[in-house]
Formats: C-alpha cells, sequence, structure tokens
C-alpha cells in the first residue's frame, strides 16, 4: 500500500528572544534582589519596568543621591545588597556620591548605571551624556564591573552582589552599557546564563592563635571594657555579644550607630562614661569599630598603655593610628563563638569596684542630663533640649521605631538624647558625617524593614534631599520626618558681614513653614511651636502609620557651631576674613 507524504513544508521555527535589559531584571531576582531604587531616564526606562514587572519593587526617587543612601539603608539594615538604578552621567554621578558612602561605611550596596557605549567613549567622540563611568567609580568602589555584552550581566550581578556582602562590605559598580542592555539574544541561550552563586557570605573564621591572645589580654584586665561599632550591629550576632558581656560583666560603650545593640540604659553600659573608658580602661575590646576621628584616633584622652583587642573582618583595619595588642581578624560570628569557647571556665581579673564606679558615674550624669532637659522645658520659642525632652520619651515607648538621624545641633543632641534598646535601629550620617542622608535612609529603612520610621532632620540637612519626602508620599511609607527649624546652618543668627545685605553663609529661613512642603504632597503635616502641640504631634503621626511632616519651631538662636570637631573648622579663621 502506497503511503501518502506529508508535503507540507515545517512552519518556521523563530526561536523567542529577550534584551539585555531583560537578563539584568532576570539577575537581579536570581541573586534575591527585592527592590530596587533609582530614578528612571535614558536608557534604564525600560529595564525599570521589566525589573517591576519581574516581581521586584521598583522605588523611583527625585533625586539618586537619596536613591542610594536608600539602598546603603537597606544594605546595611538587612546584611543584602541594596540596589540603585541611575542613568548615565550626572545620574551616574549624583548617584555615586552615595555609593561611595557605602563603601567608607562598609554597607553593602550595588549601583547599576546605564553607560554609554564605551567604544565611543574611549574614542572620545562625544557621544550622549559621554563619561567613563567606569574608571570614575572605580577608586570609590570597593570593586567594580564593565557590561559590554548582555551575556556578561548574570555574572557580573552575581559577583557584585558577592563583592558588596563578603568580607568587609561595601559599594559595588556596574557600568551596564546601552550595547549590553539592546542586545537581543535568544531566550534559551539567556536561560542557560542564570546561575545562583554558591556560599556568597562564606565567613571566614580568626585564626585559632589570634583568639588565644585575645582571651588572655581580655581575662588580664582589671578595667576592661567594649567598644560596639556599627559593623558589630551590621554582623547580626546580637546574642553572642550579649553572652560576651553579661556572663563576663564587661561594660559597653557604643559608637553612635551600635546604640541598642545592647541597650543604651543597660546596667552595664558605659554611654555616659566615654572620657572614663578612654583614661581609665586598661583592655578595650573593640567591637566591629574604627579608631578614626570619631575615636580621636585611639590618641588624645585615651589611657597611654591601653591594651587595644580589635575584632575586625578586615586586617587592614589592625594598627591604624594605634598599635593593638590582640587583633582578632575574621568574621564577627565566629570570632565571636571561638572567643566565647576560650572564655569557657576561665574567669577574669576584673576589679570589682571598675563596674560599681562606672554605674555610680552613669547615675549622676544622667541627673544631670535630665535637669538640661528640665532647664529647657519651658524655653519659648522651644530650642533643641526643649524639643528633644518631648521626643525623647515618645521614641522610647516606641522602641520598633527605626530613628534615622542627622543635623548638626540636631544630631549630637537627638543622639546623646534618646536611649535604643534595639539593634539596627539607628541609621545616621555615620563614618563622613554628611548631610543629606536622612530622606532617602528613610525611605530604605521604611521598604527594607516594613517598620515605622522617624527622622530628626536639621532645618539645613532636609534642605539636602527635602524633595524625596514626595517619594515617602507617593510610596506611602510610614515615616514621619520632624524638621527642627533654628533657620539656619548650627542656628539662625549668624552674623551678616555682607555689604549687600545678602544672608549670611549659615542663615536660612526661620520662618519657613516646611509643613507646606507636605501638604503639596498630601502628607499629613503639622507644624508645633510648644512641647504639647509636639508631643501629640509626633504621637499621633507615629499611630497612623502614614507620611507624616512636623516642622517643630525652634529659636533661631537655639544650637551653636558643633564644638566637637572645632580643630577642623578653627573659629580665628573668622577673624582672618573679616
Ligand atoms: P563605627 O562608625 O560605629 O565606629 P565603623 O564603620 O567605623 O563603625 O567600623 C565598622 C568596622 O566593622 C569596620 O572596620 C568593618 O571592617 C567591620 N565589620 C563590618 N562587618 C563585619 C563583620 N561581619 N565581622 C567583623 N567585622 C566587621
Ligand atoms: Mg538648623
Amino acid at each position: 500500500m502506497a503511503t501518502t507524504i506529508q508535503n507540507t513544508p515545517a512552519a518556521p521555527h523563530f526561536p523567542e528572544q529577550v534584551t539585555g535589559m531583560y537578563i539584568l531584571a532576570r539577575a537581579l531576582k536570581n541573586v534575591g534582589i527585592e527592590n530596587v531604587y533609582g530614578l528612571v531616564g535614558i536608557p534604564i526606562t525600560e529595564a525599570a519596568y521589566i525589573i517591576q514587572g519581574q516581581g521586584i519593587r521598583f522605588i523611583g526617587f527625585r533625586h539618586e543621591q537619596q536613591a542610594g543612601m536608600a539602598a546603603a539603608t537597606e544594605g546595611f539594615l538587612t546584611k543584602k545588597p541594596g540596589v540603585l538604578m541611575t542613568v548615565s552621567s550626572l545620574g551616574f554621578m549624583n548617584g555615586l556620591t552615595a555609593t561611595a558612602n557605602a563603601t567608607v561605611n562598609c554597607y553593602p550596596m550595588i549601583q547599576i548605571s546605564g553607560a554609554s557605549d564605551p567604544t565611543m567613549v574611549d574614542m572620545n567622540m562625544g557621544t550622549y551624556e559621554q563619561l567613563d563611568q567606569y574608571n570614575t567609580a572605580k577608586p570609590l568602589v570597593k570593586a567594580a564591573f564593565r557590561c559590554s555584552k548582555a551575556e556578561d550581566i548574570p555574572s557580573a550581578v552575581a559577583r557584585a552582589y558577592r563583592a558588596a556582602v563578603s568580607g568587609r562590605p561595601g559599594g559595588v559598580y556596574i557600568d551596564m552599557t546601552t550595547p549590553a542592555l539592546g542586545q537581543i539574544m535568544n531566550r534559551e541561550d539567556a536561560e542557560k546564563l542564570f546561575y545562583t552563586p554558591v556560599d556568597v557570605y562564606s565567613p571566614v573564621a580568626p585564626n585559632p592563635a589570634s583568639v588565644q591572645r585575645a582571651v588572655e589580654v581580655l581575662t588580664s584586665a582589671k578595667h576592661p571594657a567594649i567598644l560596639l561599632g556599627k559593623g558589630a550591629a551590621y554582623a547580626q550576632v546580637d546574642d553572642k555579644i550579649k553572652t560576651l558581656i553579661e556572663k563576663y560583666n564587661i561594660p559597653y560603650l557604643p559608637m553612635s550607630m551600635a546604640k541598642g545593640l545592647m541597650p543604651d540604659a543597660g546596667p552595664l553600659s558605659a554611654l555616659s562614661c566615654r572620657s572614663t573608658i578612654m583614661e581609665q580602661a586598661d583592655v578595650v575590646m573593640i567591637i566591629g569599630a574604627r579608631l578614626n576621628w570619631m575615636l580621636a584616633f585611639g590618641k588624645g584622652k585615651w589611657n597611654p598603655d591601653m591594651k587595644f583587642i580589635q575584632l575586625d573582618i578586615e586586617a587592614q583595619e589592625v594598627d591604624v593610628n594605634r598599635p593593638i595588642a590582640a587583633p582578632v581578624v575574621g568574621d564577627l560570628g565566629l570570632a565571636l563563638d571561638a572567643i566565647l569557647a576560650e572564655l569557657d571556665g576561665k574567669t577574669m581579673a576584673t576589679d570589682p569596684a571598675w563596674v560599681p564606679s562606672l554605674q555610680t558615674e552613669t547615675k549622676a550624669k544622667d541627673a544631670k542630663f535630665a535637669q538640661r532637659i528640665e532647664e529647657a522645658r519651658d524655653m519659648m520659642p522651644m530650642h533643641h533640649w526643649t524639643a528633644l525632652g518631648v521626643i525623647k520619651p515618645i521614641i522610647e515607648s516606641n522602641p520598633d521605631v527605626i530613628l534615622i538621624n542627622e543635623g548638626a545641633n540636631t544630631l549630637d543632641d537627638t543622639r546623646d538624647a534618646v536611649n535604643m534598646t534595639l539593634p539596627r535601629h539607628r541609621v545616621d550620617c555615620a563614618t563622613w558625617a554628611i548631610m543629606g542622608m536622612g530622606i532617602g535612609s528613610s525611605i530604605g529603612a521604611a521598604v527594607a524593614t516594613g517598620k515605622s520610621v522617624v527622622a530628626i532632620e536639621g532645618d539645613s540637612a532636609f534642605g539636602f534631599s527635602g524633595m524625596d519626602f514626595s517619594t515617602i508620599c507617593r510610596f506611602k511609607l510610614p515615616v514621619t520626618v520632624c524638621i527642627f527649624n533654628n533657620g539656619g546652618i548650627y542656628n539662625g543668627i549668624g552674623e551678616n558681614l555682607s555689604k549687600d545685605g545678602d544672608p549670611a553663609p549659615t542663615t536660612l529661613d526661620v520662618k519657613a513653614r516646611y509643613d507646606k512642603l507636605g501638604d503639596a504632597f498630601g502628607a499629613k503635616t503639622y507644624y508645633v511651636t510648644t512641647p504639647a502641640e509636639l508631643s501629640q504631634a509626633l504621637t499621633e503621626a507615629i499611630a497612623s502609620k502614614q507620611p507624616c511632616l512636623i516642622d517643630v519651631q525652634l529659636a533661631a538662636d537655639s544650637g551653636k557651631e558643633s564644638g566637637h570637631i572645632g580643630y577642623l573648622n578653627p573659629a580665628p579663621l573668622i577673624d582672618i576674613v573679616v
């Protein structure tokens, strides 16, 4: 029987195709990125839509620097790199400020920036938004990658993730060129590129001999203390730190972003005895902090015979500014495990009078502090301490609120006034002491944790990032921004030396109604001039879990030029200028 041969040709097979933008979105999803912070434009707009389509949240900002601050804050709070996406040239540069700040502060984050075709940049052809972004970013980040082909994107993303979180965390840059973003590939080939990187965090244990040495030094101390830095908060080893402190009865002094890692008001807290610790301790164990400018470089007041034990992931941090008697280089969790095991069964040589003397000093200092608040209680217009007398108990009774803080007096005084009880609930301008992190950081904290946030901002500090208050409103985040308005940088009474009536360099707008700025974007807003109004507004705002802005009217003469680093800005310069 004859067979019939089907003579119709097979339907043509067109492989499904995807773009580099899709590959980027999938690569981010594949490594577990949940949020991307950024500001779109050529050449990343479509990529942002695809990212959103992949189920990753895209938080669109008004300024890239703030998007970067948000990404960095997510990195600090979660140990997962925050991701910032920027357009080429200026957007890249704006974002790079935050990425550099993240590197300095050891926050893991990844900046992915659209970039012009590098072959055109290299030939200086004057292409659209021409800038050698890769080489511009390189000195400011921990690692940098350039994707010139879509095939490289998944590997760049996975390697950037590992670079951001492993060892000492930091900022990582990916130059995402237009040829890579626009490249078209067969989906089947693209799918083969994705992989899940193995053991990304890969904690490294310290050398056992270093652990033994550290324990010998610690157990020989008559006046031991522990200095907690934000590296200790970041590491999420809260229980191990608590065990070390409580089991061996060691007083602790937290750096500003380590506040709450152990309760600020706990019985072993030496928060109010900073000078005494510096001068009288004989052994200080530094956990995830650096002996930089914030700690007088380990010199000055510090006991010259002090022996430091330093726990840090970064070997190059050891002996910076001061010889370290017992460095323990390695991951904090593994280092503390080893130290606790080595300490087991050993006793401390602590002078029995040491802890009680610090407790007595704390009591006296706290009473003095309470008196300072009491003296400011009825000042009208309000002063910083008047407002903080109100804010302190409200924040302290809402310990789960994340406190964001920047300014000059507003920073110093809020940090000193408000006790924290939970780890990683305070983010401030940190190592570079920069201004212009507050709003971005508030957004990152709210998005990354889902918790309520209160930002205490100086009026000048708020000015750097105020427009992104609208981002808080668009994304309906539970963030309350309190602006301490004393009308200036430091204060609003700067002497006007101009011949033509210009304001003084430090003078802003003491009569500005920042609450109206909040009204423009539909926030719940308050203008408060008295402690009672402030108390009601802040209580209501936190409870509302809505975007809120409180304009806290202070006196123009409240606040002084920050005194802590006076030697960096010597007053006599003023005379020379005049
Ligand atoms: P602070 O400003 O609170 O003093 P720093 O940022 O100056 O804090 O110091 C943090 C230190 O913590 C850095 O030297 C960093 O290398 C270290 N660090 C960060 N993460 C870890 C970790 N997982 N284990 C050990 N050390 C860490
Ligand atoms: Mg001010």
